[in-house]
């Protein structure tokens, strides 16, 4: 049953992480609220029924984007809308703007956080695939205890992730290699049926070009399958070939997706392993033509 109202809660302002943190583990029950999209959502269909909620949207500094040497720390309660205008972020990790100027409206990119999002796990999220092919890390934070985690191991299954009940996201960590003077590309896809819904599949490729040879392909997927894969089989299959329209067509096609597919009132499983063959080879193509400076 969709109500207006959520149910009943307590509310308590954290003022720093630590304070939040010592509030997650005071009580049962306790959740944390950051931009709100997502759970105030979950709360009115009654799927989510906090005792308390500790909100961290005030902390100051938690969505901060900060230079770690060559990479990136994005705090946790940096908003879709800040990310996707970030110059920094443009510059190092163009994929995670266009990720995040693909997020829901610009009222949802207002308050939506990173932290947010993947905490939320929502199978059907931007980030997930992007921060998997980028092989970003996730700093995680307790009244006891402090983890890195790589996002490859973060997303256990829709809703799910390695959080555990008095835990917070911190930040998200992005490191980059040095240039190996290949040319670097990259695109992230979203197909979806009306333009600000969530995807129901969508992609992140990035590819290192060497001498029109592809040197790196890295391709994840994400919305189809219950948390994001990299297609490791479809990145050897076009390592040391050329860059070519017909090499990434062909491997595409290629695509063995296993028997997770997600079948739902969206779309079946069938119709999704064809959209993403399609759109694997789109983001891939498009990802090439930028590395080449061909787009
Ligand atoms: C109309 C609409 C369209 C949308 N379209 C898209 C889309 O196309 N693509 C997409 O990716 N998303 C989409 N979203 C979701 C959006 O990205 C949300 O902003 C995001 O899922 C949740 O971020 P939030 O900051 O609002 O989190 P909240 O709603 O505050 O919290 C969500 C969950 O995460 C937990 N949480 C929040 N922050 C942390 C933290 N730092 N550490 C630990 N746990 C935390 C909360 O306890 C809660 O369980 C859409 C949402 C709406 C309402």
């Amino acid at each position: 049953m969709y109500t207006l109202t959520p149910p009943k809660f307590d509310y308590k302002r954290a003022s720093s992480v630590e304070e939040a943190c010592k509030l997650l583990a005071a009580t049962d029950g306790t959740k944390v609220i950051a931009g709100g999209q997502s759970l105030l959502v979950a709360m009115r269909l009654r799927l989510a029924s906090p005792a308390v909620l500790v909100d961290i949207g005030h902390i100051s500094g938690l969505g901060n984007i900060s230079e770690e040497g060559m990479g990136l720390n994005i705090g946790a309660t940096c908003t879709h809308s800040k990310l996707a205008r970030s110059k920094e972020v443009m510059e190092r990790f163009p994929i995670l703007c266009e990720a995040a100027a693909r997020v829901g409206d610009e009222q949802v990119r207002n308050r939506g956080t990173i932290g947010g999002s993947i905490s939320h796990a929502d199978p059907a999220g931007n980030y997930a695939p992007v921060l998997t092919a980028l092989n970003a890390k996730i700093a995680l934070v307790s009244a006891s205890n402090r983890r890195t985690i790589a996002a490859s191991n973060f997303f256990e299954g829709p809703y799910t992730t390695v959080l555990n009940g008095d835990e917070l996201v911190e930040k998200v960590i992005l490191e980059k290699k040095p240039s190996s003077g290949t040319r670097e590309g990259h695109s992230f896809m979203k197909f979806s049926t009306m333009p600000q819904e969530f995807a129901t599949v969508n992609v992140a490729s990035i590819v290192a070009i060497k001498d029109g040879k592809f040197e790196e392909v890295t391709v994840a997927l994400g919305a189809l399958l219950p948390k994001p894969r990299i297609m490791a089989e479809l990145g050897e299959s076009l390592m040391g070939k050329a860059a070519s329209a017909e090499n990434i067509r062909q491997a595409s096609q290629e695509l063995h997706l296993g028997s997770e597919i997600i079948s739902d009132y969206k779309a079946s499983a069938q119709y999704r392993t064809h959209i993403a063959k399609v759109l694997v080879a789109r983001s891939l193509l498009t990802a090439v033509n930028r590395a080449t400076g061909a787009e």
